[in-house]
C-alpha cells in the first residue's frame, strides 16, 4: 500500500511496457493501478493506445497491493498482458504474462531533522539491550502487562543497528541514505526480507520478514502511518519516519501503538466466551490463506465452538456484520482487523489473537503481528 502525491514528480516508466506490447503485438492489455494513481490512469491509457496498436482496459476495482492480481478475470475478458503499476512482484503465480511497473518519486529529504529522533531511539535500543534479563517466571499480571508494552516485547537484541526501510516508490533512495546516515555516525543496515518482498529494505503492510535481532531501531522513508504502525506492532522497536514528499520528520508514537495493543487486548478478552465465529478467507490471490482458515476451524471445533468459512474478495462491515455469529476471525489481508477494527459491530480478530483467546498461545510471548509469509 502506498500514498502518492505530487504526480508530476513521479516516474511511471511506461517505455518498457510499450516496447513489450509492440514486441508481442498485443491487442488487448489490462492496466491495474493503485488507488492513489487512478486519477492519472486515463492519461496513461491514452499514452499506451497512441504508441501501440493495443487497446487498454483499466481494472477499475480497488487495488491495494500486488496481493490483488486481476489475472483470472482479465484472461476471461481476452486480455493478453497485465500491466501492474506501483507494487512489486510477490511470490504468487498469476498464470498470466505480467509487466510490473515501478513508480519512483524523485524527492530527496534533508537528514538533519530526523537525527534527534534517531539518537533518542538508539539510546532506547542500547538501554533495552543492557536490560534484557531473563523474563522467566512471569505472573499472569506481568504477562498481560508485557503484552501491552509497545517496546521491548520480542526476541532479545544482539546489536542496536539502525534498520533502513522504505515504501516501494522511495526504495531507490536507500543506498544514498545508508551512506549519509553512516557518515552521521549510525551503524546502518538495509534488511533483506523473504520471498514476498522483491527488494532490500522493502516493507509491506503484511510482511516485515527483514527484521532481525541486530536491528535496534528503524528509519522509514515514506509517507502515511500504515507501514510504520505495522512495523512497530510487529517488531516492538522504535521507528522514525522521514517523508520524501514533504520532508517532514517524526516518530511513530508509542502511545499510539499501546492504544492499539490495548484495543487488541480488549477484543481478545471479549472473544473468550464467543461460541460461534465467521472465519474470513480472502479471495485475492496473495491474501488467500485457506489452510490457515481450516486450521482455525479445527481449533474452534476442538474447543467445542463453531466456525463458518466465509470467502470474499472485499471485506467490509456491511458485508459481514449481519451474520448471526459472535465474532469474526480474519485470514485475508492482515491489516483489515487492525486498521478498521472500530468499523465493525462484532469483534474482528486475527488468527494469533484467536489462539490467545482460546488459550493456545500465551500472553507473555508479547503481541504477534499477523504476517503473510
Ligand atoms: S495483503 Fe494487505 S498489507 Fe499485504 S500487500 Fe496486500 S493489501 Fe497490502
Amino acid at each position: 500500500m502506498g500514498d502518492f502525491m505530487d504526480l508530476d514528480r513521479h516516474d511511471f516508466e511506461l517505455d518498457e511496457l510499450v516496447a513489450r506490447i509492440k514486441e508481442n503485438d498485443n491487442r488487448l492489455i489490462a492496466l491495474q493501478v493503485p488507488e492513489g494513481l487512478k486519477m492519472q490512469a486515463l492519461e496513461m491509457m491514452d499514452e499506451i493506445e497512441s504508441e501501440t496498436s493495443a487497446k487498454v482496459v483499466l481494472a477499475a476495482d480497488p487495488c491495494y497491493g500486488a496481493c490483488d492480481l486481476v489475472h483470472d478475470k482479465m484472461s476471461m475478458m481476452g486480455v493478453e498482458l497485465v500491466a501492474h503499476m506501483g507494487h512489486s512482484q510477490m511470490n504468487i503465480d498469476s498464470g498470466m504474462p505480467t509487466q510490473f511497473i515501478d513508480v519512483t518519486y524523485d524527492g530527496d529529504p534533508e537528514l538533519t531533522p530526523i537525527l534527534p529522533f534517531l539518537e533518542a531511539h538508539r539510546n532506547m535500543a542500547i538501554k533495552r539491550k543492557e536490560d534484557q534479563n531473563s523474563k522467566d517466571d512471569m505472573s499472569d499480571e506481568q504477562a498481560k502487562e508485557r503484552f501491552l508494552d509497545a517496546v521491548g516485547r520480542l526476541a532479545p537484541l544482539s546489536d542496536t543497528k539502525l534498520g533502513l526501510v522504505g515504501s516501494i516508490q522511495h526504495l531507490h533512495l536507500l543506498p544514498e541514505f545508508h551512506d549519509r546516515l553512516e557518515k552521521a555516525g549510525f551503524d546502518v543496515t538495509i534488511p533483506i526480507g523473504g520471498a514476498r518482498l522483491s527488494f532490500p529494505g522493502q516493507v509491506l503492510g503484511c510482511n516485515y520478514s527483514g527484521d532481525d535481532p541486530s536491528i535496534g531501531h528503524y528509519l522509514f522513508l515514506g509517507s502515511g502511518d500504515f507501514h510504520p504502525i505495522g512495523l512497530v506492532l510487529h517488531t516492538g522497536k522504535p521507528l522514525a519516519m522521514l517523508d520524501p514528499y514533504t520532508g517532514d520528520a517524526e516518530e511513530m508514537s508509542l502511545e499510539r501503538i499501546e492504544r492499539i495493543l490495548r484495543q487488541r487486548f480488549g477484543l481478545i478478552m471479549s472473544c473468550g466466551d464467543a461460541q460461534s465465529f465467521g472465519i474470513l478467507i480472502g479471495e485475492k490471490p496473495g491474501q488467500m490463506r485457506r489452510s490457515l482458515a481450516l486450521k482455525m476451524k479445527r481449533m474452534l471445533e476442538n474447543h467445542g465452538k463453531k466456525g463458518y468459512l466465509l470467502a470474499l474478495e472485499h471485506v467490509g462491515p456491511d458485508l459481514i456484520d449481519f451474520y448471526p455469529v459472535d465474532a469474526f476471525v480474519n485470514t485475508a489481508c492482515p491489516r483489515i482487523a487492525i486498521d478498521d477494527a472500530i468499523r465493525y459491530r462484532k469483534p474482528l480478530i486475527t488468527p494469533f489473537e484467536l489462539e490467545v483467546a482460546l488459550g493456545e498461545k500465551k500472553w507473555e510471548t508479547g503481541y504477534m503481528f499477523d504476517e503473510i509469509p
